[in-house]
């Protein structure tokens, strides 16, 4: 949150939830579980089952819960809530996908299939497991400085480091590997023990069961840090890939970090690509250029509590429009 949402959040009040319910909103996830992992730990925070559950429940006493399918068929949305998760985490079918079932729920979940059945993983998880890793042993001085010369970074403060490691470039993530190997960490057998991704079988398995898969890149890339052909590329190829391995006929879609930078022309060309496809930002309650654009918001956060988070992206979305930002421009 930056600094006007955290302001806004001190001053939201739960109660107010009742009058921002003329509206729909796609909340958004990564995923839901009891205990840290070291590909997430060093990156985001997280809600647990218990947490999770309440979302549910504030959000089912509020809103009318939408199909994807709805979308689909251009329902006239009123008063609904339909909520997605991003990267393909093991959790969504150990955890997400029986408390959905349970409620009588559906979601979407948006997959990035390079890392689909646990073969190689997404270069920020890496990052993290490194960091996991140091912190075992203190941070030593020796091996941090060692890997701030591959990186070629330099740091104050083991906090400073952690975020220029976090944040390095994506064509600088051959690197990481690098460093893998430097400290013997096997990523491999990490990948084929805790099998941080789902699997194949378990996607069927959520699609025959009613749930909706769409794609997120091939490799979750910052797209602004790709070309044009690069970034139309992945995108494709990863809509095409759920489309060829599970018989799905519509599109879906979400972008990987942020849809800030997608340029018009790489929206004109996805809505060429499938006239009917939704394409799903995460950028609050704005207004974007397209309505098969839906934009969303995170409800990740579990020092916050629901209502007042709802509230808060309303009120947020009030000071857009006052500063003139509540219509997206591509
Ligand atoms: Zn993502």
């Amino acid at each position: 949150m930056g600094i006007v949402k955290n302001a806004l959040y001190k001053v939201s009040k739960k109660g107010f939830l009742s009058t921002f319910k003329k509206q729909s909103i796609f909340p958004y996830y990564h995923l839901v579980r009891d205990n840290q992992v070291p590909h997430i730990e060093n990156l985001y925070e997280f809600k647990n089952s218990k947490q999770f559950l309440n979302d549910i429940n504030v959000l089912t006493a509020n809103y009318k819960p939408i199909s994807p399918n709805d979308l689909l068929e251009n329902k006239k949305l009123e008063n609904n809530f339909l909520i997605s998760f991003d990267d393909g985490l093991e959790e969504i079918y150990s955890v997400i996908y029986p408390i959905l079932k349970k409620n009588n729920l559906t979601a979407i979940f948006f997959i990035n299939p390079n890392f689909v059945d646990n073969n190689e993983g997404l270069y920020k998880h890496y990052i993290s497991i490194i960091i996991s890793h140091l912190k075992k042993n203190n941070f030593e001085k020796s091996v941090v400085d060692q890997i701030s010369q591959i990186l070629s970074i330099e740091y104050t403060t083991i906090e400073e480091f952690k975020q220029k490691f976090i944040n390095i470039k994506f064509s600088e993530r051959e690197k990481v590997n690098e460093i893998l190997e430097l400290l013997t960490i096997e990523i491999k057998t990490f990948l084929k023990e805790h099998k941080p991704y789902v699997t194949k079988e378990q996607i069927q398995e959520m699609i025959n069961d009613g749930f909706y898969f769409g794609g997120h890149t091939m490799t979750h890339p910052p797209l602004n840090q790709l070309t044009h052909e690069e970034q139309k590329k992945e995108i494709i190829n990863s809509i095409d890939w759920l489309k060829e391995n599970f018989k799905i006929d519509y599109s879906f879609f979400a972008f990987p970090f942020s849809d800030k930078s997608i340029s018009k022309k790489l929206l004109n060309e996805l809505f060429e690509y499938d006239n009917t496809i939704r394409i799903f930002g995460n950028s609050g309650l704005k207004k974007d250029i397209d309505k098969r654009i839906i934009q969303r918001f995170s409800l990740e956060n579990p020092t916050k509590q629901v209502e007042k988070q709802i509230v808060t992206e309303n009120l947020y979305k009030f000071f857009n429009k006052f500063i003139g930002k509540y219509n997206i421009k591509r």
